[in-house]
């Protein structure tokens, strides 16, 4: 069971001025390393989704593979990486996403996930809810149907939950920071 109690921002560490200066990295591999705050982490995200049937994880390269190996294995479900483009052997869908400069591209597997099937999208934090709109998007593409996305930290003043719940997906997060 989790414990309500149990302080899952105070075992995630802030790195101020990286990558670059000015930006706040939420760090969590503090959490990771934390055997009873990891543990709260994935009892947490799961809580909700435990009857719904869930048939895949997908996460988001790196810490979304992570937490959604995690995840997968708590809801018996398979689990999908989405990578840099590149990285993947197989034949892919690829889509292109904004950073805060320029492009980046993700892709996954065209066979990782067939039409209907329930899937939940994670990653470790949202922030401009970018990187996670364009795995809304592959994952659409090959007909999947996003049941929610969810991530241990939002950075609410960066809109990317709203971002994603205007997409029509539900959003679950643990921590804020600002
Ligand atoms: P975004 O696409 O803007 O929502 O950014 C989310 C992605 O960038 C996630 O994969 C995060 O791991 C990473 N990220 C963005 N901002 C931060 C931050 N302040 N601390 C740690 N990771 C971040």
């Amino acid at each position: 069971m989790a414990d309500a109690q149990f302080d899952l921002a105070g075992a995630i560490r802030t790195i101020p001025d990286y990558p670059k200066p000015g930006v706040m990295f939420r760090d969590i591999t503090t959490l990771l390393a934390d055997p009873v705050a990891f543990g709260e982490t994935v009892e947490r995200l799961v809580a909700p989704f435990r009857d719904i049937g869930a048939d895949k994880v997908a996460g988001v390269e790196a810490r979304g593979f992570i937490l959604g190996g995690a995840l997968a294995h708590q809801l018996s479900a398979g689990f999908v990486p989405i990578r840099k483009r590149g990285k993947l052997p197989h034949e892919t869908v690829r889509v292109a996403y904004s950073l805060e400069y320029g492009l980046d591209e993700i892709e996954m597997h065209r066979d990782a996930v067939k039409a209907g099937e329930k899937v939940i999208l994670t990653d470790d934090l949202i922030a401009t809810g970018g990187t996670a709109e364009g795995a809304v998007k592959l994952l659409r593409q090959l007909g999947a149907e996003i049941v929610a996305a969810c991530f241990v930290i939002d950075l609410p003043d960066l809109g990317g939950r709203k971002k994603l719940e205007a997409l029509g997906v539900p959003v679950r997060t643990l921590v804020e920071f600002e």
